[in-house]
């Protein structure tokens, strides 16, 4: 199983996309701006795509890849998400005056878009490859990932605040091998960081001290223009976790 990081800042600008991965040649992780690096052909194989959540740094292409690929694609599109999301999804964009609702086009018998709702704790396995629903807490219903090939582990935790419920399950992650975890926003601005239900540093040093399993860990979604200082102060805050950037086009096998 390979994943391979499309887009992992929280904003644009120059060679910044937003979240997205792509985990073999057929499952999306979150639909942020990063899918414009894939060719045509490589849309076209998308079969899957997971949803953290609803904002737009993590959904923007998904519009644009279902009236791209779908009428040359032969099955539809099975998109992944809490309900929460599939209707915040379907009353804000697919509502026919921001994009037509693929869920309805051609029929509703047959859509290019086809929508599953997923919980926390389930686990979906796409031909022997388990993505399983975790816990995140953020500003809108959110969910984190747990991508497991049968012999190693990666977590993505999503856009997420401090949250213990995550690393009750993590912690029993036997073969954790990747944690990619985000840190939105630098120590200065701590109080948004709470607000708006993201990590900070100092936040992130909090959270990986709860994390009980050996693992790499790389940081994700960090702001545009801030992503020296907030490097800067994890290396202060978390060395001992030996935290990295996370990078675009970096591929994890496992
Ligand atoms: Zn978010
Ligand atoms: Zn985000």
């Amino acid at each position: 199983m390979q994943l391979r990081i499309l887009g992992c800042s929280g904003g644009i600008g120059g060679t910044l996309q937003t979240t997205s991965m792509l985990l073999d040649r057929d499952i999306l992780i979150d639909a942020g701006t990063g899918v414009t690096h894939l060719t045509l052909s490589e849309l076209e194989q998308i079969d899957h795509v997971f949803l953290t959540h609803s904002h737009l740094d993590h959904v923007a292409a998904l519009p644009l890849i279902v009236d791209t690929v779908g009428p040359i694609r032969e099955r539809p599109l099975n998109v992944h998400c809490l309900r929460q999301v599939k209707e915040s999804l379907q009353e804000h964009i697919f509502n026919w005056k921001i994009w037509p609702d693929f869920g309805q086009i051609p029929s509703k018998e047959e859509p290019l878009l086809l929508w599953h709702s997923v919980e926390v704790g389930d686990t979906v396995d796409v031909d022997g490859r388990k993505v399983t629903v975790l816990p995140a807490n953020h500003t809108v219903p959110a969910v984190g990932y747990w991508l497991n090939s049968g012999s190693a582990s990666l977590v993505f935790t999503g856009d997420t605040t401090s949250n213990d419920a995550l690393w009750e399950v993590v912690n029993k992650i036997a073969d954790l091998r990747y944690l990619i975890i985000e840190t939105a926003f630098p120590n200065t601005e701590r109080e948004l960081a709470i607000q708006s239900k993201h990590l900070c540093p100092s936040l992130l040093a909090d959270e990986l001290g709860k994390l009980k399993v050996q693992a790499q860990v790389f940081v994700t979604h960090l702001k545009p223009g801030a992503g020296t200082q907030t490097m800067g102060e994890i290396e202060e805050d978390a060395s001992k976790f030996c935290p990295r950037m996370l990078a675009n086009g970096q591929v994890f096998r496992f």
